[in-house]
């Protein structure tokens, strides 16, 4: 299985980067930057909650993605080009509500993550964007393991399963749960992610728990040429599942604050 989700968005701008955040951006920077060359924002990558896909990752899901999108870059549009690489992530965490549900009734949390992009001409116009909350919706491209039915636990579509998503069994909503991401590839900007929630952050640190990130035993990720194949409509959060083969692993796409999912 493989698949691709948009739900994320990207909220805080144009904070001035603290000595804490500076240390973290200098594992991956080869200089020391100094802190008015660096410019960063908060986003919010996924969430568990149900989205327009008919899917939700497991709190398990979001604290390995946690780890998984550490490091890993930021891009428009999934486009796959190292010309458009001109964000980093640096940081990430999970918040878990206990007042907040979901919509089938678990409690809610999501994964946010720290952004830096260099100050400089050529970046001037997309902070300027981010300020004005023009760029805003974020979408995540990464793999899963398991689809699994929320009616009858099978891999979704398969193995016996005939339920649809949407649908009501016994008074609850099929949907395809996402469990075991085994990596994560970028978060891009797009127009409109499958998550509502996902996106950029006008509050870096909210009064809620914060979870750090804890390490995956997760098998490594799926071939190269799985993310290619995905469709990458820039506009909306994409779920990607192709059926044929059980090996295959899942791809999800998450972004600001929309998304679709394109089953294949
Ligand atoms: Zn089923």
């Amino acid at each position: 299985m493989q698949m691709q989700k948009q739900a994320g968005t990207a909220r805080q701008a144009g904070a001035q980067p603290t000595a804490g955040d500076l240390a973290l951006i200098h594992r991956y920077s080869r200089t020391e930057l100094p802190a008015q060359d660096v410019y960063i924002f908060a986003a919010t990558l996924c969430d568990n909650e149900i989205d327009r896909d008919g899917e939700r990752f497991t709190i398990e899901a979001l604290h390995t993605l946690a780890t998984l999108f550490v490091g890993k870059t930021g891009i428009f549009d999934h486009s796959g080009k190292t010309g458009d690489q001109v964000m980093r992530v640096f940081e990430t965490w999970v918040e878990e509500s206990a007042a907040q549900r979901t919509a089938d009734g678990k409690p809610y949390a999501a994964l946010h993550a720290k952004v830096y992009i260099l100050r400089g001409p050529e970046n001037e116009a997309l902070i300027r964007a981010i300020d004005g909350g023009i760029k805003k919706e974020i979408s995540v491209s990464c793999a899963v393991q398991s689809v699994k039915c929320s009616v009858c636990g099978k891999p979704f579509a398969r193995e016996g399963c005939t339920h649809r998503k949407g649908a009501v069994y016994d008074g609850a909503v099929c949907h395809a749960v996402l469990e075991h991401p085994t990596d994560a590839y970028e978060f891009s900007f797009v127009a409109i992610p499958a998550q509502p929630a996902a996106g950029v952050r006008k509050n870096k640190h909210p009064e809620v728990k914060i979870v750090p990130p804890t390490p995956t035993t997760h098998t490594p990720a799926a071939s190269p040429q799985a993310k290619s194949e995905c469709p990458t409509d820039a506009l909306q959060r994409q779920l990607w599942m192709p059926l044929e083969t059980e090996e295959n692993l899942a791809f999800k796409m998450s972004g600001v604050e929309s998304g679709r999912k394109a089953g294949i």
